[in-house]
């Protein structure tokens, strides 16, 4: 089979990989000039940076995409456990280790927050039960009603009543936790896919143990070897990328894909999987086509506004990734759902990632590369501009206040990237993150599938599809989509 893939994010090239590995002509089309989307890097100054993703979990799926190409990744890419998997930080000077160690992580929580950690263990405990009751579930299949018509589908619906999930992730939390900040920290994993803990479904209980059971990783390379290796084994493949080739339309004939149209030429394939966001998949590339109107009219998980920042001097007390923090989270979350919120929240959560921690030539000696960045409402069009200037001086004051040192002047390079420019970049609708919120009970049904209903030979992976964003799941949909198409085509 001759197939087009229509991105080359992390979904993209692994969908192309694996079905190069299984004997298909594949090509690959990016619009932009390197592949990656949103997981690339770029230079600032001297300082490296990971544009996107920053934490990295789940890295076995990474070596299955290699050892189902008949390769090991271990011979082109490393990873290590971290030992601490994130600093918290609250504006009382409160601070929180979370330890990948059990013993380590619960005499923090006695000798930082005074309380008991057992419920943190039991939480922990939940999340993976749901994880081992759910995870397979979800994550690995196509969503179509007759792969779950099984044993295992049955225990989960039995089972699944007792885990009272009816609640939202807060109510869910606060009911086994009564300590507000760690309340806090566990509601903060609803942001791992966009979402706001007020409103998200208990089911959301399952990350935190994709954290503190399976584990936090750091590649040796940093976030971008993830691309940079793909991209070469899926070289290695046999893959033909296309790189600043935006794909036009794709062109459809009696309800079957036959090919694309780029730089106004149409060339022919006989599948064509999109790794582009599903709704500029149909608006842009499909005008013509009835598009998946509730799907599409879902709302989108949260954006972000980051600060690339070169800083002069390092800092002990900072670990790879950190949390800053805001004092009014439930207000935050209203803030960033908000359809108004055109002001920058006074106190808003910062997450803080220095690569430089794990990676020392990501930054110039005595210096650290501050990837600094708060969540934010999608872009509506507006102009950023005020927002940016304002949010910039809240986040300074916070972290400057926290670290007891003046921020301001130690920056000595800035690059920001705003919703609009995640948009502009990637193709993401309105720059979410994660393609549709799971704020709704029935969010993890309400993602397109990974195939067309309505046209035959189109399929789609990555983030704003099944089973949904971040990289882990973009490498299940990559797996799911080339199953897919392994069981109804032969090469
Ligand atoms: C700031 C930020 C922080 C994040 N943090 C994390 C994190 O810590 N951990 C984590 O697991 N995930 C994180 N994520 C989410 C994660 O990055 C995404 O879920 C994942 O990378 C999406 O991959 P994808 O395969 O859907 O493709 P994308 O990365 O969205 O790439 C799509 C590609 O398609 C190309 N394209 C679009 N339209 C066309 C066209 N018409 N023709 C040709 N090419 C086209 C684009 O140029 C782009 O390269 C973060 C995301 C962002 C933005």
């Amino acid at each position: 089979m001759k197939i087009c893939v229509v991105g080359s994010g992390i979904a993209g090239l692994s969908v192309a990989a694996r079905l190069a590995a299984r004997g298909h002509a594949v090509h690959v089309y990016e619009s932009a000039e390197t592949p990656g989307g949103k997981l690339s890097s770029f230079f600032l100054n001297d300082f490296r940076f990971d544009r996107g993703p920053s934490l990295f979990t789940m890295p076995h799926l990474v070596d299955d995409l290699f050892r189902d190409c008949g390769e090991e990744a271990s011979a082109s890419f490393n990873y290590k456990k971290l030992a601490i998997h994130c600093a918290y930080f609250w504006n009382d000077k409160t601070q929180l280790r979370a330890y990948a160690d059990e013993e380590q992580f619960t005499a923090e929580i006695k000798r930082q927050l005074k309380t008991d950690p057992q419920p943190v263990l039991d939480l922990l405990h939940r999340s993976e039960k749901l994880y081992q009751l759910t995870g397979r579930l979800f994550l690995e299949r196509s969503l179509e009603l007759k792969r779950f018509l099984d044993r295992d589908t049955f225990k989960a619906l039995v089972r699944l009543p007792f885990y009272k999930l009816s609640k939202t992730l807060h109510e869910a939390n606060s009911e086994m936790i009564s300590h507000p900040k760690l309340q806090q920290y566990f509601n903060r994993f609803a942001t791992y896919n966009g979402s706001d803990p007020y409103r998200a479904p208990a089911m959301l209980q399952i990350i935190p143990h994709f954290e503190h059971g399976i584990g936090a990783f750091f590649p040796t390379g940093g976030m971008y070897a993830i691309t940079q290796a793909i991209v070469e084994l899926a070289k290695r493949k046999g893959v033909v990328f296309h790189f600043a080739s935006p794909v036009e339309e794709i062109c459809v004939e009696n309800q079957q894909a036959i090919g694309i149209k780029t730089k106004g030429e149409r060339v022919l394939y006989d599948l064509i999987i999109s790794n582009m966001d599903m709704t500029p998949t149909y608006r842009r590339l499909l005008p013509k086509q009835a598009a998946p109107e509730k799907l599409l009219r879902q709302e989108k998980s949260s954006s972000a506004l980051i600060f690339y920042w070169g800083v002069r001097g390092s800092f002990p007390e900072l670990h790879l990734h950190n949390i800053f923090f805001s004092d009014a989270y439930r207000e935050e979350f209203q803030h960033l759902f908000a359809v108004d919120a055109q002001t920058a929240f006074p106190d808003p959560t910062v997450y803080i990632n220095i690569s430089s921690k794990e990676k020392p030539d990501d930054a110039p000696a005595g210096c650290e590369n501050w990837f600094v960045m708060i969540n934010v409402p999608n872009h509506d069009g507006r102009d950023w501009s005020n927002y940016v200037r304002d949010a910039r001086e809240n986040i300074i004051k916070k972290i400057s206040a926290r670290l007891n040192v003046s921020i301001a002047p130690l920056i000595s390079a800035e690059y920001v990237w705003t919703p609009e420019g995640i948009e502009t970049q990637t193709s993401s609708f309105r720059g979410s993150l994660y393609g549709n919120s799971s704020n709704s009970k029935y969010a993890a049904f309400l993602r397109h599938q990974n195939f067309s209903k309505t046209i035959s030979g189109l399929y789609f992976c990555g983030g704003s599809v099944h089973p949904g964003g971040g990289i882990p799941l973009c490498l299940y949909s990559a797996k799911i989509t080339a199953d897919l198409i392994g069981e109804k085509y032969a090469v």
